[in-house]
């Protein structure tokens, strides 16, 4: 285990920005930090990187088993990443690949030639060859960051701990350099702390997703854990669209829009319950054909996708999405205004 977080606990001044934080950073992973903004992500890098100090006495953190609780950053041999981690701005990318290198103590330092041969390892690393000679101002923003890494790889970090590398960046450009960070991972395997305020970002990276909110960490798990078996109702609507509704939960069933359904996930006490279920989790069918369903009317269709979203109206008025594959929902043959029977194939009550 490369860093382990034990029940760490930061204030502001009364202010509670992180509670009783544990979490476990595999050795060669890279694990994600997602949550909505203020739920403590930043707080939690800066803490792993020993630019803020943990409240005395309130918890503990261990690179490789060694206790590193009171090592200062520079001891740590972190590298970092950060959304707005500006690049210096007179000085050439070379330059800048090269400052890690250029500032490490006399004995520690590489020869010239070693650095410059590492330089330019690592500007290929980042696909930039070609571009070293370039100023800051010269790059795009995704060029910038992919520089900012190979700056912060440049030492050889233990860790890599990169807040928001993509936040400043448009869409098609993000999506691009979240494929590129997870191939250069593969290829390099140093352990990395990812954070992101964007579910689909930590979903297609990350190996674990640390799931925070309100200074707490709400769930811990793969990807595939998290989205389909949350533990929570906060990680239930924060990793997708989901449709709520509420219910009664009686014996081992839950009833709820004209349904009764077995739940999945355990035994609930009798009484209202809050009722989820993701869209994909709905089955659609032309009619009624003798097992529990509700009927719908079809309000909107969005089939341009991968999936076809419908927007659906329940008997009694509340409004639902479903989703079906593309065949599926080519062989309901619905249109709008149409009656379509659903029935979830899973609910999810906590
Ligand atoms: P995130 O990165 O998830 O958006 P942060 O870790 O930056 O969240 O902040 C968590 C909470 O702690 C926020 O409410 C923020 O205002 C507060 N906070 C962070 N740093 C400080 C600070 N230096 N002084 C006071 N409050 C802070
Ligand atoms: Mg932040």
């Amino acid at each position: 285990m490369s860093i382990q977080i034990r029940n760490v606990t930061k204030t502001f001044g009364s202010f509670r920005a992180l509670d009783d934080v544990s979490a476990d950073i595999p050795t060669g992973e890279l694990v994600a930090l997602l949550g909505p903004s203020g739920s403590g992500k930043t707080t939690l890098l800066r803490l792993i990187a020993g630019l803020e100090d943990l409240d005395p006495g309130r918890g503990s953190i261990r690179y490789y088993e060694e206790d590193i609780t009171g090592t200062p950053v520079r001891k740590r041999r972190v590298g970092f990443v950060f959304q707005h981690y500006a690049l210096f701005r007179h000085m050439t990318v070379f330059e800048n690949v090269a400052f890690g290198l250029r500032v490490l103590p006399r004995g520690a330092r590489p020869t010239k030639a070693a650095i410059r041969d590492r330089v330019l390892e690592l500007l290929r690393l980042v696909q930039l060859d070609g571009l070293a000679g370039r100023y800051p101002a010269q790059l795009s923003g995704g060029q910038r960051q992919r520089v900012a890494l190979a700056r912060a790889l440049a030492v050889e970090p233990r860790v890599l701990l990169l807040d928001e590398p993509f936040g400043a960046l448009d869409a098609k450009v993000r999506t691009e350099l979240r494929q590129w960070i997870r191939k250069l991972h593969d290829e390099l395997h140093i352990t990395s702390v990812f954070v992101t305020h964007d579910q689909d970002e930590a979903m297609e990276i990350a190996d674990q997703v640390v799931v925070m909110n309100g200074g707490r960490v709400e769930q811990i798990g793969s990807p595939a854990e998290v989205y389909h078996s949350p533990r929570t109702e906060f990680v239930m609507n924060f990793l997708g669209q989901v449709n709520t509704f509420t219910g009664r939960a009686v014996g081992r069933d839950i009833e709820f829009a004209d349904l009764r359904v077995a739940a999945s996930d355990g035994r609930l006490r009798d009484g209202e319950v809050r009722v989820f279920v993701r869209p994909h989790e709905f089955e659609l069918r032309g009619r009624a054909n003798g097992q529990p369903c509700a009927a719908a009317t079809v309000l909107r269709i969005h089939a341009a996708g991968s999936v076809a979203r419908l927007d659906l109206q329940l008997a009694d008025g509340k409004l639902i999405t479903a989703e079906v594959p593309q065949d599926r929902f080519a062989a309901l043959a619905a249109s709008t205004g149409d009656l379509v029977y659903v029935a979830p194939r899973r609910v999810h009550v906590f």
